[in-house]
Order: C-alpha cells, then sequence, then structure tokens
C-alpha cells in the first residue's frame, strides 16, 4: 500500500545549511531522480510502545537506591524522532558523585573486592538473563530515547548487550586462565562515561569486565540518552546485585568532569569524541587514575577491482548508514580502486534512494533521527564545508518527517584528502568517496588520519587481504564484510582514537592490576 504523501510530503528545515541548498528538495511527481519513494515504500509496521512503563523523572542510582540529585535539579530527554518530551532525567553534581563513589569504595572493599569470582560469575548470569527477558522492552526504550532504529535496538544492541555480559560472566572465575602464570587483582572503584550512539551497549562493555574483574562501578550515561541505563539500574536490584557495586549518575559534561575529579576514583574508561578524551588525559596526568579512551574515528573502506561489487556495496551501505552514521567505527571514507569507480558510484546512487528514513520504531525503517539538533547541525556544518571546499554531493531525495531530526543518506564525490569531510568525523549518514591506484596508495590514504580505530578491506584474494591488513594502523580491520561485533573479539584504536581495549580476554586488562 503506497503511504499518502499528504501526511509526510514536508522538506526538511536544515538549521546550520542557510547559505548552501543541498537539502532535499520537494517531490514533483514527475521527478524520477533518486526518488523511488512511491516506489519503494512499505506499509507502516510500528512497534508496540503502548506498555512501555515510562518515569516521569528519573533518580540518580545510588548505594543501591534510587535517590533525587542534591541539587534537585533535573533536565529532560526528549524523543529524538518527534521531539517530545520522555521524562526529567536527574543532574547529578560534585556532591551526588562523591556519595556515587563512597558507595562504590565501600561495596569493594565489604563484599565484590573480596567475593570469589564464581560468586561475582553468578551475579552476571543472572544480570545477562534479566537483560534477555527484557531485551524487547529496552530495544523500544533505546529507540525511543536515542531515534536508532528498532531493527538495530532489536537485533544488534540488545543480543549484545546480554552476549557480553555472558562472555564476562564466564570469565569472572577464571582469570588465572586469562592470565597465566599471574594473580590478577581489581583496582577498586572505576568512574565509566559512555555515548550517546549505542547506550546500553557501552554500558555492557564497560561495566560487564570491571564487574568480573571485582572492580566496583560509577557509570555516567550520555545526557540525551540515560533512561535505559536506568532501567539497567532496576535490573541491577532484580538481580539482587550487592548495594553500590554499581552506581549510575546522570548529567551533562560537567557531572563527566566531577566524576573524573574526584579524588577517590582507581581507573576512568571513556567512550566519546576526541577533544573530551584529550581533556580526560590531562585530567588524570600525575594522578593514581587509569585510564583507556576509546574516542572517534575515520575509517577507510577500500574497494579493489577483483571485489565482488554488489556484496561491497552492501557492506559499505552497512558501514555507514547504519545507526545514521552515529559509529565511532563507521566506515565513512569510501576507497574505490578506479577500475571499477563507475559502478559503484552507480550501485550506491540507485542503492540510497531505496533507504527508508523515517519512524525508528517502524520495523521497516533503514535510518532512523540524528540523536540531537546539536549532532545534526554538525552534520549540516560538515556537508557545508565539503560543498564550500569543492566536493559534490549526491543525497536522497527520501521524504522526511516534519517534526524531529533527520538527515537523507548522502555521499560525496571529488573529495580531495584536504577536505574536511576528508579528515573529520561526520557522525552521520554522510560518506566521502575517493579513489587509488595501487594497493600501496589504497594504503597510504587509509593511514592519512589522525584516526586509527578501524578499516575495511574488499577483495576476491585472500592474500591482498593479510598484506593491506598488516599495514593498516587500525585497530579493527573487517574483510570482505563491516559493522560486525561480537564479545570474545577486542576492539580499540591507535593514534587519536584512543588506546585500551574493550571485548575479548584483552577487555579485562584495563581492569585489573597483574602480579
Ligand atoms: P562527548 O565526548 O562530548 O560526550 C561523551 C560523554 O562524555 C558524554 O557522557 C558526556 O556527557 C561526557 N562528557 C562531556 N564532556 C565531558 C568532560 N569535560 N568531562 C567528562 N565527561 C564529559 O561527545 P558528544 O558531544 O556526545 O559527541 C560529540 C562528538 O563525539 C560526535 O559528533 C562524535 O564525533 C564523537 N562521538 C564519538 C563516539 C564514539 O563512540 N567514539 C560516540 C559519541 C560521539
Ligand atoms: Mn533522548
Amino acid at each position: 500500500m503506497p503511504r499518502k504523501r499528504s501526511r509526510r510530503a514536508e522538506t526538511v528545515v536544515l538549521p546550520a545549511a542557510k547559505s548552501l541548498d543541498h537539502r532535499p528538495a520537494p517531490i514533483s511527481p514527475n521527478d524520477r531522480r533518486l526518488n523511488f519513494g512511491e516506489k519503494w515504500s512499505y506499509a507502516p509496521a510500528p512497534e508496540a510502545h503502548n506498555y512501555i512503563q515510562l518515569k516521569r523523572r528519573y533518580q540518580l542510582f545510588i548505594g543501591g537506591k534510587f535517590v533525587a540529585p542534591r541539587s534537585g535539579k533535573y533536565f529532560d530527554s526528549i524523543n529524538p524522532a518527534t521531539e517530545e518530551k520522555l521524562a526529567e532525567i536527574a543532574e547529578a553534581d560534585a556532591r551526588d558523585i562523591d556519595l556515587a563513589v563512597k558507595a562504590a569504595r565501600r561495596a569493594y572493599k565489604s563484599v565484590w573486592g573480596k567475593m570469589p569470582g564464581r560468586e561475582r560469575g553468578k551475579f552476571l548470569y543472572r544480570v545477562a538473563r534479566l537483560i534477555q527477558e527484557r531485551s524487547r522492552e529496552l530495544a523500544v526504550l533505546e529507540t525511543m530515547d536515542g531515534g536508532k532504529t528498532i531493527k538495530e535496538s532489536r537485533d544488534i544492541d540488545l543480543p549484545l548487550v546480554a552476549a557480553h555480559f555472558f562472555y564476562y560472566a564466564g570469565w569472572a572465575d577464571k582469570l588465572e586462565y586469562a592470565f597465566p602464570g599471574r594473580t590478577a587483582r581489581p583496582l577498586g572503584v572505576a568512574g565509566q562515561i559512555i555515548p550517546w550512539n549505542f547506550p546500553l551497549l557501552m554500558a555492557a562493555w564497560k561495566l560487564a569486565p570491571a564487574l568480573a574483574c571485582g572492580n566496583t562501578c560509577v557509570l555516567k550515561p550520555a545526557e540525551t540518552t540515560s533512561i535505559t541505563a536506568m532501567h539497567l539500574a532496576e535490573i541491577f536490584q532484580e538481580a539482587g546485585l550487592p548495594a553500590g557495586v554499581v552506581n549510575i549518575v546522570t548529567g551533562a559534561g560537567e557531572t563527566g568532569k566531577a566524576l573524573v575529579e574526584h579524588s577517590d576514583v582507581d581507573k576512568i574508561a571513556f567512550t566519546g569524541s576526541t577533544s573530551v578524551g584529550k581533556l580526560l588525559t590531562q585530567a588524570v596526568a600525575g594522578t593514581k587514575k587509569d585510564l583507556t579512551l576509546e574516542l572517534g574515528g575515520k575509517a577507510a573502506n577500500i574497494i579493489f577491482e577483483d571485489a565482488p561489487i554488489d556484496q561491497a556495496v552492501e557492506g559499505i551501505i552497512a558501514g555507514i548508514y547504519f545507526n545514521q552514521g552515529h559509529v565511532c567505527c563507521a566506515g565513512s571514507r569510501l576507497l574505490v580502486q578506479e577500475g571499477v569507480f563507475p559502478a559503484v558510484i552507480r550501485k550506491l546512487r540507485d542503492r540510497i534512494a531505496t533507504l527508508r528514513v523515517g519512524n525508528p520504531l517502524d520495523k521497516n525503517t533503514d535510518i532512523g533521527a540524528i540523536n540531537s539538533r546539536m549532532q545534526l547541525e554538525k552534520i549540516c556544518q560538515l556537508v557545508d564545508s565539503g560543498l564550500r571546499q569543492g566536493a559534490e554531493l549526491v543525497q536522497s531525495k527520501a521524504l522526511l518527517p516534519k517534526k524531529g531530526y533527520w538527515y537523507p543518506p548522502s555521499f560525496f564525490t571529488g573529495v580531495t584528502e584536504s577536505h574536511r569531510i576528508a579528515q573529520e568525523e561526520i557522525f552521520g549518514p554522510v560518506l566521502s568517496v575517493m579513489t587509488f591506484r595501487t594497493p600501496e596508495e589504497a594504503i597510504e590514504r587509509a593511514n592519512n588520519t589522525p584516526y586509527g580505530l578501524s578499516a575495511g578491506v574488499w577483495t576476491d584474494k585472500g592474500s591482498k587481504i593479510f598484506k593491506i591488513v598488516s599495514k593498516l594502523r587500525a585497530g579493527i580491520v573487517w574483510a570482505n564484510t563491516y559493522n560486525k561485533f561480537d564479545p570474545t573479539s577486542p576492539f580499540g584504536g591507535y593514534k587519536e582514537s584512543g588506546f585500551g581495549r574493550e571485548g575479548g580476554r584483552h577487555g579485562l586488562m584495563p581492569y585489573v592490576m597483574l602480579n
């Protein structure tokens, strides 16, 4: 059934893009360019959310209890797809942080730090099972608060969240095998700060290994996506996790800063922007605190002439339009070997025109809402810079909903290495396409970035994969696939993408002292 045009035939108003009109134009019925809207539209298939119990206000989770912030201040969390307020979130200040760190220290000294690993493991298994039981509800909440599609929160985020708890539950009583011949001891209290792109998954990446190793935690979610973390807190209560083992404090940068500066924190783990990462490096220098950073990326996805092109184009689509491009390891630079450039561009063009942008709770939606107005403005600014510096933009003419924050799937051609869009993280559904002639040139271009988080290689030849991969300065390289995650596999970057690994046996290392 074709969608009724009257309901959604609105053009997007992109706040930052006044001077250059690259916004999707209204579609005329005769316009066949990049407009498969009618042909490809599906009947609405919205995920039910009427059973979701949102609280009017979410408090802080400290010492096993939900408590009001000392300041009495709250801020709103909105649904970026509708701009509706979902709930009020407590704003923690330095006094609340102090209470949370004290609760974590008490729990560390009195129970968790000395509990045998096999007992800690039981709690983690219980948490993992409760997450699985409530995974649909958590996926819907994740989509409502953050804007990501239900397809992803349901099929990617939540299964991985549970898998991380299961995986690290398994290590809790086997640390002597993780580090043969050495004794692994916990560090103490870990302060953990996470971003908004994978709210629950980042919480799991941080909490599960820290707890498995016997540390206690103070977690700070991102200010636009705190709700699911507070539902996770309920799961910790339900699992009977001893009070204070996990504390969750909400708020923005100031709250995070207070956590980093607290004198009784032993370790800071951070995922987010490189600029904040640099601030944290300065803040912990000269203190007893350990630090791990997982920062941005500007990954190169390299397509060789011998690659299976259709498969590669699908991988590129998944690599950059997946999760609205809100992925630090997104394949945001595409390097295409010259001989296949026209074919790849033609296929990409056709394919982005079929991507469905809109209601993230609809099961058929491919690209949901941009997480916040601020992020949308940042995307628009970078796209403007690309146009000003002379690159050409190809953009889907998908009809965008009137309310909410949206950006249509887009890519740039004619990009040179000095363009900002080739160097900076756009963190949106925008790809920069460049070409290369030889494998050496591909490697040089791929490595020509201050980042070093991830990369992708597409070729028919296994030997070429190994040759290229060994020369790429990236923590993760996918070959003939992209954006695949598994709790057993370490993740992390080189250079300005940070240091320390999360996931796998490596992911235990940042949370132990080895003797
Ligand atoms: P950010 O780095 O500002 O925020 C990440 C987390 O750090 C949030 O919880 C935030 O509240 C907290 N924070 C902010 N300032 C802090 C400070 N001074 N001390 C301690 N904690 C602080 O990222 P953002 O503003 O949400 O996004 C900006 C850019 O960061 C994005 O456009 C993107 O390029 C990048 N980013 C990267 C990732 C990633 O996974 N690597 C995730 C989200 C955003
Ligand atoms: Mn929100």
